[in-house]
């Protein structure tokens, strides 16, 4: 039976802080002592659950196949970042719009640059300014890297889980270096003169660096500049020129223009490439690991026979 008492216990319940009633046990929540964690994009996030497991509860503020150069923050990400311990960004200035992000949300957190410690590439391309290269994920060494700082940082916010975080990031580092290998094995079975390849913006210049694999592309590293007529035309121009047999299309760039190259130059669309996000968990790059398998596999196909 439920009393008058029960009835003011469970609405004084009601309104004690999360943190609170956790810490006195008294909330039935799904989730009652997981480290909070924010990361900017899907791929991050992945890193960090893998590293985490179960101790933490990871959120991605750039969800699935969306772009996070050109992302418009939402009060809800604000909150986010508001209730985390700890905010893990790419860094080599991936999130132009995170800077302002955190400061409106008064978050508290660790910041941590995931991409801390690797060498970063400069973009050649004249849209960028010289500027760096952010995307280093995908080279699989250097998410090795982003692996080892999400590991340190996590033991720092939550040391009482110290044990299980090196646990599991030297579990997933020992996979990575098998994807590694796995991924420069694939790129073998491509004749040295086909491995080259055209996407819509220029993702890839790590894994080129990497994996000996030649990457163009008619934007740069960033997708908030639009290509020019001059770029296309200098694309459409290297395609004839070095008979480079496929373009790629991108989960998270508009796939008409490089339809169009496609058609004016006779190259086969060789599939979607994974650079800046996941698909969702029923696509076919859910994961990094899965991500880095799928666009290897795609190279492979379009590119290992002619
Ligand atoms: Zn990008």
């Amino acid at each position: 039976m439920i009393t008058r008492r029960d009835i003011l216990m469970l609405a004084a319940a009601s309104v004690v802080p999360a943190g609170l009633a956790r810490a006195q046990g008294g909330a039935a929540s799904a989730a009652p002592d997981k480290l909070k964690v924010v990361a900017t994009f899907s791929i991050l996030a992945d890193l960090v659950r893998n590293v985490g497991g179960a101790r933490v509860e990871v959120a991605a503020l750039v969800g699935p196949n969306s772009d996070a150069h050109v992302y418009a923050p939402t009060p809800g990400d604000a909150r986010a970042l508001a209730a985390a311990r700890v905010v893990v960004v790419n860094g080599l200035g991936f999130e132009g719009w995170m800077d302002r992000l955190v400061k409106a949300s008064g978050t508290r957190a660790a910041m941590v640059v995931a991409s801390k410690g690797v060498a970063p590439r400069r973009s050649e391309d004249e849209h960028d300014h010289g500027g760096a290269d952010p995307h280093a994920w995908q080279s699989v060494a250097n998410a090795k890297i982003y692996v080892g700082n999400i590991r340190d940082a996590l033991v720092a916010a939550d040391p009482a889980g110290e044990a299980a975080y090196r646990a599991n990031a030297a579990g997933y580092l020992a996979t990575l270096d098998a994807l590694d290998a796995e991924v420069r094995a694939a790129i073998t079975a491509i004749p040295p003169a086909r491995r080259r390849i055209i996407t819509t913006h220029d993702a890839f210049g790590y894994f080129a660096a990497a994996y000996g694999v030649d990457f163009l592309a008619p934007q740069g590293v960033s997708t908030e500049a639009e290509a020019s007529a001059r770029d296309v035309a200098r694309i459409i121009s290297q395609i004839r020129k070095q008979k480079i047999p496929a373009v790629f299309i991108e989960n998270v760039t508009d796939p008409r223009l490089l339809e169009r190259i496609g058609r004016e130059t006779g190259a086969r669309i060789g599939g979607t490439l994974y650079s800046d996000a996941l698909t969702g968990p029923d696509g076919p790059a859910p994961s990094y690991v899965e991500m880095m398998r799928h666009n290897v596999r795609q190279l492979v196909a379009a590119l290992a026979v002619g």
